[in-house]
């Protein structure tokens, strides 16, 4: 499908072309399983240097969690079967000076020196496997972050440089697309499998969804490092300034993920079930391979008002749709041999025995 047929299945209200779409999807694209990653959350520190439109994550005086309790979830996390502790926090947390006086406390000059610590520790004593997404990390940081991580992950969003200036990212510098794609692209050449997404309803046109696809499809082409990518849908919340923004219609969400399966082929395509309950099943007969990380412990603090459903109710979803729920680790199958992962990380995976 090239760009131009793209925008215009987006634009046209065809219910055959849906269906000719689906059918086409699942001539082409034989599953039998879709996928999911058993997590413990956590939010390392709650504060960022962007405020998005959309965010109810970020707090202004937020602290830094301390190792104990990080410690705390993990071990939990191991007592339910989880396989992967996602360190997701905000971008460059270090920038604000409380929180760089506590990490001095501990004897760090910043959050990754913090961050590989702990995640150090949890590949040495625990059966999960880290997985990072904290916003922009430079070259080094990635390459540091690299031996302790089993994948890595930062939303790409959008690619369009115009949302820098609406109500969504008009106060986030790091959303810059650019540094973005170059950080997306840095963890590529670094080998870092990784994971990316698109977050559907925050203003973007259809134009601007099609060419943030065909932008993920060039660097995966490059780079064959992008194991999955999200599609995302924008939920509104009380008190956030994007409070009145309409939500990305069911329909419109179908669309978006039959053409991420079209475009992006090879890379698993993912939603996430808490956002969409109502409709995560019906998706997966438009392409979804995967339903992501989802909690037995702990919520997701980026969208609180919204529980993880029971693995159970999961599973019944997905058979339900003819197909079969498996658990997967936070690095795919495919990118766990050395070629991809650290020394540390590999052995570690070889050692669970998975
Ligand atoms: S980058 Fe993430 S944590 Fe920071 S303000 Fe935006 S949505 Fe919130």
């Amino acid at each position: 499908m090239n760009r131009e047929e793209a925008i215009q299945f987006l634009k046209e209200n065809s219910i055959n072309n849906i269906i000719k779409y689906i059918n086409i999807i699942n001539n082409k694209f034989k599953r039998e399983y879709i996928t999911y990653s058993k997590n413990v959350f956590i939010p390392l520190c709650k504060w960022c240097i962007n405020r998005c439109g959309y965010c109810i994550f970020r707090e202004e005086n937020a602290k830094l969690m301390k190792p104990e309790e990080v410690k705390e979830i993990v071990l939990k996390g191991e007592k339910f079967g989880c396989r992967e502790a996602l360190f997701t926090f905000g971008e460059r947390v270090d920038k604000n000076e409380k929180i760089r006086e506590e990490l001095k406390k501990m004897g760090y000059n910043n959050i990754i020196e913090y961050l590989y610590d702990l995640e150090d520790w949890v590949l040495s004593n625990t059966s999960l496997l880290p997985h990072t997404n904290c916003g922009i990390l430079e070259y080094e940081e990635l390459k540091m972050l690299k031996e302790v991580n089993a994948s890595m992950g930062l939303m790409l969003e959008n690619a369009s440089d115009r949302l820098m200036n609406t109500i969504a990212h008009k106060n986030s510098p790091g959303k810059l697309p650019k540094l973005r794609i170059e950080m997306i692209e840095n963890a590529g050449k670094l080998k870092i499998p990784f994971t990316t997404g698109l977050l559907i309803g925050i203003g973007e046109t259809d134009e601007e969804i099609v060419d943030s696809l065909f932008t993920i499809k060039k660097i995966h082409e490059k780079y064959g490092h992008i194991q999955e990518v999200i599609i995302q849908n924008f939920r509104t919340k009380k008190g956030i300034p994007m409070e009145n923004f309409r939500e990305p219609s069911p329909l419109k969400m179908l669309k978006v993920i039959i053409l991420a399966k079209l475009i992006l082929e090879d890379i698993s395509i993912q939603i996430p079930p808490n956002l969409n309950r109502e409709t995560g099943q019906l998706f997966l007969l438009a392409g979804v391979d995967d339903w992501g990380g989802v909690s037995p412990l702990t919520k997701d603090y980026v969208n609180p008002e919204a529980e993880w459903p029971e693995i159970e109710e999961l599973k019944r979803w997905t058979e339900e749709a003819g197909l079969k729920l498996k658990l997967r680790l936070p690095v795919y199958d495919k990118y766990i041999s050395r070629e991809w992962l650290s020394e540390k990380v590999y052995n570690k995976i070889i050692s669970l025995q998975f």
